[in-house]
C-alpha cells in the first residue's frame, strides 16, 4: 500500500511525485508513455516558477533554456506589436525537461512505471484501488490524477467537461532557422495563433491551434497551412526560412477549455486534469507546477500520526486553489476571444495593443502570476 498514487507524469504529475517523495510518503507515479517523448506544448515556461523550482533544484539550467523576455503579436495580415515582458520566461522542450525530471523522481524514491495506463481508479472504503492496461494494480491512501487536458480515465470517471465536444487542434514542430532567442511571437491567423519561440539548443518550437473544422475544411494539415496559416507574412516568412526536425508533425484534438471539477469521487486532480487555461496565456506550465505546490503543502499540512485527513485536505486544496487559478482561467477565455476568431478581430487585437500597450501589459500580468516559492505558492 503506497501513501500516494499519481496519475500522469507530466509536469504536474512529476513535481507532485518529487515534492511529496521528498516529504517522506511513499509515492507512486504511473506514467502511460515512456520517457523521453514529445507533447503538443509551446514550452515557454513563465518565470514566475524559478524561485520555486531553484529551491527544489528542478530548474533545468543544465540545459541552457532560452531566456525569453520580448513578445511580438501580430495580426492576421501582418501588422505587429512589440514590447517586452516584465517577467518574461525560459524555452525548454518537454522532451527533455520531462525526462530530466522523471529521473529526478527517481532519485527522489519515486516509484515511476513507465509504459503503464490507469484504466480505472476505484474508492474502497479506506483507500484506492488503481487498474492498469497492463493488468497491474496498485492501492494508496491517497489518490492525485495529473492525466493532463484529456484522456481515456476522464471518460471512466464519466467527468461532465466531456459532455461538449471541443473543436480545439494544437499542432507542434521543432525547427532550426534564425530568429532572436529572447523573443516569443504569437502569429494570428483565420481562426486561430500560432506560437513561436526558442527552446534548447538550436531549436525552436512552432505550435498552433485551430479549430477542427478549419481542418476539416482544409482537408490536409499541408493545404490548412499553406491556405490558411501562410497569409500570414510573418509565417509565411518563417516556414520558408526553417528546417523542420519532426517527420511529422505532434497533432492534438478535443482541447476543452471548460471548468472542471479539482476534486472528483474523491480523487485530486491537478495540473490540466483539474483545469486548462488557454495557450495564448503562455501559462498552463506554470499552473501545472503551481499547482503541485499548493497540492503537496495541503498534503503535507494534513498528514499525522500516519494518517491523512481527506476531508481537511479537499477543501484546504479547494480553497488555495480558487483563491489563485479561478479568476486567471477565467481572464484567459475572455482573451482567447479577442483573439481567436475572425480577421477583423485579430487585427482590432494588435490595433488596441499599439495604442494601449499598458492594456497589453496588463492582460499578461493578469494571466500570468507573481513568481512563488515553496513557502508562498499559496
Ligand atoms: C497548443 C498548446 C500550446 C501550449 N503552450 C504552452 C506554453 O507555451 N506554455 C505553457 O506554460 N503551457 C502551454 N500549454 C499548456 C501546457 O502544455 C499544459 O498546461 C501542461 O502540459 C499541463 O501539465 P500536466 O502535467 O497537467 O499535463 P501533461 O503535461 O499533459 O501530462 C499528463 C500526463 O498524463 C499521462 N496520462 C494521461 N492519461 C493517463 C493514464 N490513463 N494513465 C497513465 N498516464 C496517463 C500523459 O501521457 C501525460 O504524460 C499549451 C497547451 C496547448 C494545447
Amino acid at each position: 500500500m503506497y501513501d500516494i498514487a499519481i496519475v500522469g507524469g507530466g509536469l504536474s504529475g512529476l513535481i507532485s511525485s518529487i515534492l511529496l517523495s521528498r516529504n517522506g510518503f511513499s509515492v507512486v507515479l504511473l506514467e502511460k508513455n515512456e520517457y523521453p517523448f514529445h507533447r503538443v506544448c509551446g514550452e515557454y515556461i513563465s518565470n514566475e516558477v524559478i524561485p520555486f523550482l531553484e529551491e527544489h533544484d528542478l530548474y533545468p539550467s543544465a540545459f541552457s533554456p532560452a531566456k525569453i523576455d520580448k513578445l511580438t503579436i501580430s495580426s492576421t495580415k501582418g501588422s505587429s506589436f512589440h514590447t517586452d515582458l516584465d517577467l518574461g520566461g525560459f524555452g525548454i522542450s518537454r522532451f527533455t525537461y520531462d525526462e530530466w525530471l522523471a529521473s529526478m523522481a527517481k532519485n527522489s524514491g519515486v516509484e515511476l512505471y513507465e509504459q503503464t495506463m490507469v484504466s480505472s481508479i476505484e474508492q474502497r472504503e479506506t483507500f484506492w484501488r488503481i487498474s492498469t492496461s497492463s493488468k497491474d494494480v496498485f492501492e494508496s491512501k491517497v489518490v492525485i490524477s495529473a492525466h493532463g487536458k484529456r484522456s481515456k480515465i476522464d471518460q471512466k470517471l464519466n467527468r461532465p467537461f466531456l459532455q461538449k465536444h471541443s473543436p480545439y487542434v494544437g499542432v507542434k514542430y521543432h525547427v532550426k532557422t534564425d530568429y532572436p532567442s529572447d523573443t516569443i511571437s504569437l502569429h494570428n491567423f483565420k481562426g486561430g495563433y500560432c506560437g513561436f519561440s526558442k527552446i534548447e539548443k538550436d531549436l525552436y518550437n512552432i505550435c498552433y491551434l485551430t479549430h477542427r473544422d478549419q481542418l476539416k475544411e482544409a482537408g490536409s494539415l499541408a493545404s490548412f497551412e499553406s491556405n490558411v496559416l501562410l497569409k500570414n507574412p510573418h509565417l509565411m516568412s518563417l516556414w520558408e526560412n526553417s528546417e523542420f526536425v519532426f517527420n511529422k508533425p505532434e497533432v492534438i484534438n478535443e482541447i476543452s477549455f471548460k471548468p472542471k471539477a479539482l476534486i472528483h469521487e474523491g480523487i485530486l486532480m491537478v495540473g490540466d486534469a483539474a483545469g486548462m487555461i488557454t495557450p495564448l496565456a503562455g501559462n498552463g506550465m506554470a499552473m501545472a507546477i503551481r499547482s503541485a505546490a499548493i497540492l503537496s503543502n495541503v498534503i503535507r499540512d494534513n498528514h499525522t500520526n500516519n494518517s491523512f485527513d481527506l476531508q481537511k485536505i479537499y477543501s484546504d486544496y479547494e480553497n488555495h486553489w480558487n483563491s489563485y487559478f479561478k479568476k486567471r482561467l477565467w481572464k484567459g477565455r475572455q482573451i482567447q476571444r479577442l483573439f481567436f476568431g475572425s480577421s477583423a478581430s485579430s487585427s482590432v487585437a494588435v490595433i488596441t495593443g499599439k495604442l494601449f500597450s499598458n492594456i497589453t501589459r496588463s492582460i499578461i500580468r493578469q494571466t500570468h502570476g507573481e513568481p512563488f516559492s515553496t513557502a508562498s505558492a499559496r
